[in-house]
């Protein structure tokens, strides 16, 4: 009894830390979730190949029921939470390292060793039975991680809002099947007899469960939109590149027609990535929101055509203002944002400001009047952290540079 309750609290100490260090990736980087998914991965192999336990269904390693069963669901929790392009590198990366410590493995055997503290020495059968049996289990596990996460898709039509039973039917299935290919393995190695399949199947089963509760639990509270995305299962390559594509895809598109400027579409696809990068790397980033003054008289007096065409003229005057680490968009019928990757308030202030006077001094309507600008400026980290935190505190200035006559640049007072 004391065993199963040890094995709950391991399970529990792992989802709890692996869960919040995915959790925290944005603010931690990825790097740290997956760094400590691979150091995870040894300790797994060791167990796995040395440490057993009695339950009451068998003897069971805490390697194969805590570590690697929550590996992969781990695995699957990434693909959910990023996409296809960003769970192929601790696939790939795992791949790499076992096959490394294969190498390793078999030069290491060649060694003359020596004792170097008493009552101890290499343990050179435990490095061979590593070896080997990591080169199967490599193998496996690539092919586990695969089917997990087509299986995901596979299955999201008629799961559709019940992500608990979705990731249990995906660790039941490719839990199965890995302890199917695993006991293969030990059988033909040496002869492991059928209690130790089941054994492990039943403790693998344990951990699907207690697993998918904990996760869909954490999907459900951590309130992402999850989408299904319908791909057909023998497309493999094609799902763990489309968000290359899509991007590529996206890249060409989203461009404003009259303009020529990226739209407010690619707007909101852009700025919280850009602010997020900026917020992580510990720079800053500064949102300029920019409109036209007056801009329905000049509608009025030329027509809609003149507007246009003023309209474009405005665009092409920002643009000839703006620096490599400058974004614009059209975010409005009149509305431009602009974000200004490493500008602080000061430096987005006069960026705006010779913005401000380039329009100024370089668009006129037919009959040779000005037209003006106004402009609001919002920065991180004193105005926020988020899109929508810097759009709100700009707008608000931008407001209050039309309420000052217009023509002018609004910054944090
Ligand atoms: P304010 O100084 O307060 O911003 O005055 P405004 O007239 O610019 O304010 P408002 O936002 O009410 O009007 C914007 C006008 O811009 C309304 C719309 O007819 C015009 N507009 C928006 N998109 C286009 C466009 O693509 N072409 C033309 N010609 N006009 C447009
Ligand atoms: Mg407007
Ligand atoms: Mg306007």
């Amino acid at each position: 009894m004391t065993n199963v309750v040890l094995f709950l609290c391991e399970g529990l100490v792992y989802v709890a830390v692996m869960v919040t260090l995915l959790h925290l990736r944005h603010r931690l980087g990825l790097g740290v979730f997956i760094a400590a998914l691979g150091v995870l991965h040894f300790i797994e192999t060791y167990l796995a190949a040395v440490f057993y336990v009695q339950l009451p269904f068998g003897v069971i390693s805490p390697g194969s029921a805590v570590l690697f069963a929550g590996k992969l669901l781990m695995i699957l929790l990434l693909y959910v939470k990023e996409d296809a392009a960003t769970v192929r590198q601790p696939i790939y990366g795992l791949l790499a390292g076992n096959f490394i410590t294969v190498a390793l493995s078999l030069l290491l055997q060649m060694h003359q060793t020596v004792s170097a503290v008493s009552n101890r020495s290499a343990d050179l059968a435990f490095i061979d039975e590593m070896g080997w049996l990591m080169l199967w289990g490599t193998l496996l596990l690539y092919l586990d991680s695969l089917l997990i996460i087509l299986l995901y898709e596979r299955i999201g039509r008629w799961t559709r809002g019940f992500l608990t039973l979705r990731f249990l039917i995906c660790g039941v299935v490719v839990l199965t099947f890995d302890q199917a290919g695993f006991y293969l393995a030990l059988h033909a190695l040496n002869g492991a007899p059928a209690e130790v399949f089941w054994g492990g199947w039943i403790a693998k089963m344990g951990a699907a469960i207690v697993y998918s509760l904990i996760l869909g639990a954490y999907l459900h509270f951590s309130s992402h939109s999850l989408s299904v995305v319908r791909q057909p299962i023998g497309d493999i390559f094609n799902t763990l590149t489309f968000r290359e594509r899509y991007e590529d895809l996206l890249s060409r598109s989203g461009r404003d027609m009259l303009t020529g400027v990226l739209d407010r579409s690619r707007f909101e696809f852009e700025a919280p990535r850009l602010i997020r990068n900026a917020v992580m790397s510990g720079s800053v980033i500064s949102l300029i929101m920019i409109d036209a003054d007056h801009f329905k008289s000049i509608n009025d007096r030329f027509g809609h055509l003149e507007g246009d065409r003023v309209l474009k003229s405005v665009t092409d005057a920002i643009q000839a203002g703006l620096r490599p680490n400058d974004h614009l968009f059209r975010y409005g019928g009149e509305e431009f944002v602009v974000l200004c990757e490493g500008l602080d308030h000061g430096s987005a202030l006069s960026r705006a400001e010779q913005l401000r006077l380039r329009v100024l001094g370089g668009v006129t309507t037919s009959d040779q009047s000005a037209v003006t600008v106004s402009i609001g400026v919002a920065s991180t980290p004193t105005d926020g952290t988020t899109m929508r935190d810097l759009l709100s505190k700009a707008y608000m200035r931008l407001y209050e540079a039309k309420r000052r006559g217009r023509n002018c640049v609004v910054g944090n007072a």
